[in-house]
């Protein structure tokens, strides 16, 4: 999506108060924002939908909260220990770091990095690379860096209190699986869902907040009888799909993962991608876990975790379909989608088309004459928010500019108070993409959310 910049969007964000960038009276911090009031107003649309579709629709999905630090072990047993690697490689002439798959992918996405030692891979890069980032190359050893942040807990600083902040959500759930199972009595196939913050130590956080250091993501994770996991993993890719479309965005493409691809526990990995200004990107992906993660908490623990069909008394290790959604990244793509530069006649407006579903603001009030009309403009402003509706007021500034605003924001429907409005109880509405105004009954408006 070449047509729109990057910077615009991000400049009109922090405008209207989507987004801040954070620590910013300190000279900021890498690649770290906070979201202002409505950013996460439109964060709480999306993640009451995502509960909404995937849990509270179905009869055999619950929800789970577990915690950001979890006992070492469980990221033993995970592989993220050994396996949430990147392998960098230094330019001496700069002292910066890079991610070697990167530089590789760049330059010849042939290769199969997989397949090459570390000393090969080295040397290609050391042949092959003399330029990068349009700085001379003076390359140093490959090295490997852990993406896992670790902290200390308790107040002593040594190799025994070193901890981890959760890299993914997952895990949580996984090593609740017996838990959940004896005190839900759900049968298979059942699935449990949460989100919740995950922390990534990315060497290259970029693109706003397409890639953060800590970002949120929700979960689900789908156990099923191994031999049904296939289907059933088609079938949220379909569900996601379906999702994105409810959020009001459609245009996503399928990538399946190739074997080369695929992360080390995973049989199949399709990913829902989203064209972003900077270019083609994973907005979600779908996998399929199989047993790998329980098995090894099996092993690890050294406790049974198990399934036991009620109906046959077969005993087994059930298959696990994912299917994660980055909230950050999500939130990202959808106002990216809803923002629109459009020309009037004497005019230009940027307007965020935002499904109504999602807008942080439903409706804005509004009084025509702020002398004559905001008394009562402010009793309806109440009687809206004591229904739960999310509504704002704006009086300041021509009528003109409060509707720019509004649009602006992404607010679907701005309601008026005229002269008729005390008498008649009539207002005028107004639809943010048409522009068009009509005046309606004041206990109309219901009808329009
Ligand atoms: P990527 O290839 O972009 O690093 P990934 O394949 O490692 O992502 P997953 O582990 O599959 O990502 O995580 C699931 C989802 O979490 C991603 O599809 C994305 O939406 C989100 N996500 C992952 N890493 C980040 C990050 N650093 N910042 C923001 N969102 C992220």
């Amino acid at each position: 999506m070449k047509n729109k910049n990057m910077n615009n969007i991000i400049n009109h964000l922090k405008k209207f108060g989507f987004v801040y960038q954070s620590s910013k009276i300190y000279g900021g911090l890498a690649n770290t924002w906070d979201y202002g009031h409505l950013g996460i107003l439109l964060i709480k649309n999306i993640k009451n939908l995502w509960w909404k579709e995937f849990i509270t629709k179905s009869n055999n999905v619950i929800g789970l909260e577990s915690k950001i630090i979890l006992n070492n072990k469980v990221w033993e047993a995970s592989g993220h220990i050994s396996n949430f690697l990147d392998s960098l490689i230094e330019n001496k002439v700069n002292g910066k770091r890079y991610r070697v798959d990167h530089i590789i992918k760049k330059i010849n996405p042939s290769i199969n990095i997989e397949k090459l030692s570390n000393l090969e891979i080295e040397t290609w890069i050391k042949k092959n690379v003399k330029k990068w980032e349009n700085e001379k190359t003076n390359w140093g050893k490959i090295k490997k860096f852990n993406l896992m942040f670790e902290t200390y807990q308790g107040p002593v600083v040594d190799l025994k209190s070193k901890v981890y902040l959760r890299p993914e959500i997952a895990q949580g759930i996984f090593i609740n699986f017996m838990n959940i199972q004896r005190t839900s009595r759900l049968k298979i196939p059942f699935g449990v869902g949460q989100i919740g913050k995950s922390f990534r130590n990315e060497v290259t956080p970029r693109n706003f907040i397409f890639r953060t250091r800590e970002f949120e993501q929700m979960e689900l994770e789908y156990f099923v009888k191994p031999g049904e996991d296939e289907k059933i993993y088609n079938e949220y890719i379909n569900k996601v799909e379906n999702f994105l479309k409810i959020l009001g965005l459609k245009n996503t493409t399928r990538k399946k993962h190739n074997n080369k691809e695929l992360a080390h526990y995973a049989k199949a990995t399709t990913d829902i991608e989203y064209d972003f200004p900077f270019g083609k990107g994973e907005l979600l992906g779908i996998s399929n876990r199989t047993d790998y993660d329980l098995k090894n908490h099996a092993k690890h623990s050294g406790k049974k975790i198990e399934y036991k069909d009620p109906n046959t008394n077969e005993k087994y290790i059930p298959y696990v379909i994912e299917p994660s959604i980055g909230v950050d990244r999500l939130m990202l793509a959808l106002l990216i989608d809803a923002y629109k530069i459009e020309e009037l006649k004497n005019d230009k407006r940027i307007i965020l088309k935002l499904d109504k579903k999602i807008a942080p603001y439903k409706i804005a009030v509004v009084p025509l004459n702020k002398k004559n009309h905001s008394k009562f403009a402010k009793k309806i402003l109440n009687i809206l928010l004591n229904k739960n509706i999310s509504t704002t007021y704006d009086e300041n500034g021509s009528i003109g500019r409060r509707y720019r605003r509004q649009d602006a924001i992404g607010t679907p429907y701005v309601i008026t108070i005229i002269d008729k409005t005390k008498k008649e109880k009539k207002v005028t509405i107004r639809h943010r993409d048409t522009m068009k105004q009509e005046e309606i009954f004041l206990d109309e408006i219901d009808k329009y959310l």
